[in-house]
């Protein structure tokens, strides 16, 4: 049977759950199809026994007041959903070192301590809050980038002030050029502490890393912005957003996983795929967001995905994969003032993200604790193994991630309680994303604001939102880009879209 809407919206991740919410509140025919059985796509979660997993995303941003979340549950009518500030926001340790380095949530607090582990580093760290004192401003104001057409530029000039053009003049500047402008170059230390934090955020090291993105990345943890630990799980965002949807009267099709999108001789989008026990199902909408990775438009459009458009995704390169341990330890074993995150420098398999379940947050029962720890990697090498390879690859990951997990908290493996690995192949599997890439484009000069992918594709009709597009991943990176091509949608159609500071 086919159905038809307004606006087709695809995958029900934060992305496309904020999209469909703010499109079905201006009054549009919404339907937002989702390959799986719930929502929450990267950042949602899985029940094992008596332990619910954050599949991905573990802290949040976007809180606090005139944050993107706290905006846009506002404008929907519908509470935020209960999280604590996290402070530290993280605890970094440098391989071989006995004490980290805390990101306090107090701005002199944390002022105090990177000036005590950084002597010397002053001059660098006001040049980064300048610069993220311009950038949050100007992202405040709601720009769009890159702009693609008259509209999209009237919204970008309305946005610049005089502070954003002096910071303007840092676009093609790297984090490691802000070092060596500001006489910190030579300090290691600092240098292997920034490339933890920013690989972790922006996919790329210091010297990869945008000024512009890395000087905000490095000024998340802190009041009067801040990380956020959401009481029960992550899937309390997913959930508080289908509320949103539903109550402005857009439709979830769960299990129904898009195959082909076809543009209609006389207008509007043909969307075929396989629903519940993999029954066809066609949808005609006038309209499509997509936030599936744009890696995934030529296997959704194929020929008529036009071929300039497609090399410009192909010269994006490959975003990461991850690979994951979800665990579960008595909480006695942990160390007491560990706090619910911690960054560990690693080798082999890579950096580690370690993230904590609170006592009595539901995730773990009492005593207990559940514990994720996760590392960027390359993806594609996890695909074309035999099955006796793929299993001794994953082994060994698990193996070096554990000898990690035992330097950083002397946890052994047997102390263990729960331990399963995800590869790039699950998270191919569980978030349809082809290679299970995540992370979205890393944050280059070459590839940040300006110069990334529009939200506005060349295809009439057809819009992206998700991690690799400005202003990039994480759930309030998503739910900005979200906003962005909901407004560019709607102002197509002569409507304008404001969801107030
Ligand atoms: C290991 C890891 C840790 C992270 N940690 C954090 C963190 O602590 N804080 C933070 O803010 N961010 C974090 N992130 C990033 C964050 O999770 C993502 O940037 C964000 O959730 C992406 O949202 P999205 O809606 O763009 O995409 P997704 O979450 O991938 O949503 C896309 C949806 O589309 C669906 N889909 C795919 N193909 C189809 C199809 N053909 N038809 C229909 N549906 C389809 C998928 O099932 C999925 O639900 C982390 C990511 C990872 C991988």
């Amino acid at each position: 049977m086919t159905s038809r809407c307004d606006v087709a919206v695809v995958g029900a991740g934060i992305a496309g759950l904020t999209s469909a919410a703010l499109l079905a509140a201006e009054g549009l025919d919404v339907v937002l199809l989702e390959a799986h059985s719930q929502s929450g796509g990267c950042a949602g979660t899985f029940r094992r026994g008596a332990y619910t997993f954050d599949v991905g995303a573990t802290q949040v941003a976007g809180f606090e007041p005139g944050g993107i979340h706290q905006r846009l549950f506002r404008h929907f009518g519908v509470p935020l959903p209960q999280a604590a500030p996290l402070d530290p926001g993280c605890s970094v340790w440098l391989a071989g070192e006995t004490t980290p380095i805390r990101l306090w949530r107090d701005p002199e607090r944390w002022q105090a301590e990177r000036l005590r582990q950084f002597p010397g580093s002053a001059r660098f760290w006001e040049l980064c809050a300048a610069l993220h004192r311009s950038n949050w401003a100007f992202a405040a104001r709601d720009p769009v980038l890159p702009p693609r057409t008259g509209w999209d530029l009237a919204q970008l000039l309305g946005a610049l002030r005089p502070g954003t053009l002096a910071s303007g003049l840092f676009m093609t500047a790297t984090i490691a050029d802000l070092l060596r402008l500001s006489g910190g170059g030579g300090d290691g230390r600092l240098r292997r502490f920034l490339d933890l934090q920013l690989k972790l955020y922006s996919q790329e090291p210091a010297d990869r890393t945008a000024a512009l993105y890395g000087a905000t990345v490095l000024a998340m943890a802190q009041a009067p912005l801040g990380l956020w630990h959401l009481q029960g799980s992550m899937q309390q965002l997913s959930q508080a957003l289908e509320l949103a949807l539903a109550q402005a009267g857009g439709q979830l099709r769960l299990r129904h996983r898009l195959e082909r999108l076809q543009s209609n001789p006389l207008g509007g989008w043909s969307l075929e795929g396989a629903g519940p026990a993999r029954r066809p199902f066609r949808l005609q909408a006038d309209e499509v967001v997509c936030t599936l990775p744009p890696q995934a438009l030529q296997g959704l459009l194929g020929a008529a995905l036009p071929r300039a458009y497609s090399r410009r995704i192909e010269a994006c390169g490959d975003p990461s994969g991850a690979l994951v341990l979800y665990g579960a330890v008595p909480r006695q074993l942990l160390p007491p003032d560990l706090g619910l995150h911690a960054q560990l420098e690693w080798r082999d398999p890579g950096n580690l993200f370690v993230s904590i379940s609170a006592e009595a947050d539901g995730r773990a029962p009492a005593g207990q604790a559940s514990l994720i720890a996760s590392v960027f990697t390359p993806a594609r090498p996890w695909f074309g193994l035999e099955e006796a390879v793929y299993q001794r690859r994953k082994q060994k990951a698990l193996a070096g991630i554990h000898a990690g997990l035992e330097a950083l908290l002397g946890l052994r493996p047997e102390q263990f309680l729960h331990a399963e690995l995800a590869t790039p192949r699950g998270w191919a599997g569980w978030t349809g994303r082809p290679f299970g890439f995540v992370g979205g484009l890393g944050q280059h000069p070459s590839r940040f604001g300006p110069f990334g992918l529009a939200s506005r594709t060349p295809v009439p009709g057809l819009w992206l939102c998700g991690d690799a597009i400005y202003p990039g991943e994480g759930t309030a990176g998503v739910s900005l880009s979200a906003l962005t091509a909901c407004r560019q949608l709607l102002a197509r159609r002569g409507h304008a879209l404001e969801i107030g500071a």
